[in-house]
């Protein structure tokens, strides 16, 4: 597995994780489900991919359960993220959301804690003010956001008066290439991660059709990978950008862990680029 910087912080993350919205029962408790997506996370640490993005919103907290369930009896070390919900950005709510969620999770700290969504209604710098409290009271480690626009995220930062803001998670594919404009440099700039979520465009890479796929195809002929493999490669040779993609199937865990130790050339992710814009 290779490794990126964690913002501008001594830690190094994956630059393959799991994504788990939709890993286990997405309502709630369901057993086949949950023990399938029990052992697609199970098999994805295995195949070194130690990262785990879950949210307090995600099937209302069960998936924090799941990600527990998966992480019992583990003695190697997990990098687990997890978000807080626009809904709970109140100074109390956030510090109450954050207990929920490690007790949901079974840890004792949860190493990002994000702010899922921006929101209109309480201010930022409140919601920051309990952020730096779970830091300093050691039940979380960093703090990052998610689906934050450039202003958003200076913002944020300014709200903070001890810690940084490391990584902002946003959608990222080739058929989503809107953070390319001014999100993906200011995080380049600054020094925050870019966690790229939704990489697999929420299913639609793996079976999309028409001539932009054909070149897809053809690139992932020639170098021998599969489609998915390459548009996940093609995400990861982005600067200071780690990837999320969730995959239940357990194949489908085995191909998404196989695309950090090879690079696309220069002239392939050019030729995507430009089939994809
Ligand atoms: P995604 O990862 O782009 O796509 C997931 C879909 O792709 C699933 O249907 C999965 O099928 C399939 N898939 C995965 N690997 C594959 C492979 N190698 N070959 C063929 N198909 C493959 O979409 P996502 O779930 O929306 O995004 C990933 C994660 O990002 C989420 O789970 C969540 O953790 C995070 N996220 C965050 C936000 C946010 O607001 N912060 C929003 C959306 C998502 P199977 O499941 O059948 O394997």
């Amino acid at each position: 597995m290779q490794f990126k910087p964690l913002g501008r912080t001594d830690e190094s993350i994956p630059v393959v994780g799991l994504g788990t919205w939709g890993i286990g029962g997405e309502m709630g408790p369901d057993s086949s489900r949950d023990e399938a997506g029990i052992e697609a996370l199970r098999l994805g640490l295995d195949l070194e991919m130690k990262f785990i993005d879950t949210a307090e919103m995600y099937g209302a907290g069960h998936s924090e359960e799941v990600v527990a369930r998966a992480l019992e009896g583990r003695l190697d070390r997990v990098f687990v993220a997890s978000k807080v919900s626009p809904r709970h950005f109140a100074y109390d709510d956030v510090l109450n959301a954050a207990r929920r969620s490690l007790k949901r999770l079974g840890l004792k700290q949860i190493d990002l804690y994000q702010l899922h969504w921006p929101s209109s209604k309480i201010p930022i710098a409140e919601t920051m003010r309990a952020m730096e409290k779970l830091v300093k009271d050691g039940l979380t480690r960093y703090i990052g956001v998610s689906n934050f626009s450039v202003e958003q995220m200076r913002e944020a930062q300014q709200s903070l008066s001890r810690e940084k803001v490391v990584s902002n998670q946003v959608e990222f594919s080739l058929i989503h290439r809107s953070v390319e404009a001014r999100i993906l440099p200011y995080c380049q700039k600054e020094g925050l991660t870019l966690i790229a979520y939704s990489p697999l465009g929420q299913g639609k890479i793996p079976r999309g059709q028409g001539s932009s796929f054909k070149v897809l195809d053809e690139i992932a002929g020639k170098l021998g990978k599969s489609r998915n493999q390459v548009a996940l490669n093609w995400v990861l040779q982005h600067d200071s950008v780690v990837a999320i993609p969730k995959a239940a199937d357990m194949d489908h865990v085995k191909e998404n862990a196989d695309v950090a130790e090879w690079k696309l050339g220069s002239e392939d992710c050019q030729r995507l680029a430009k089939a994809f814009s």
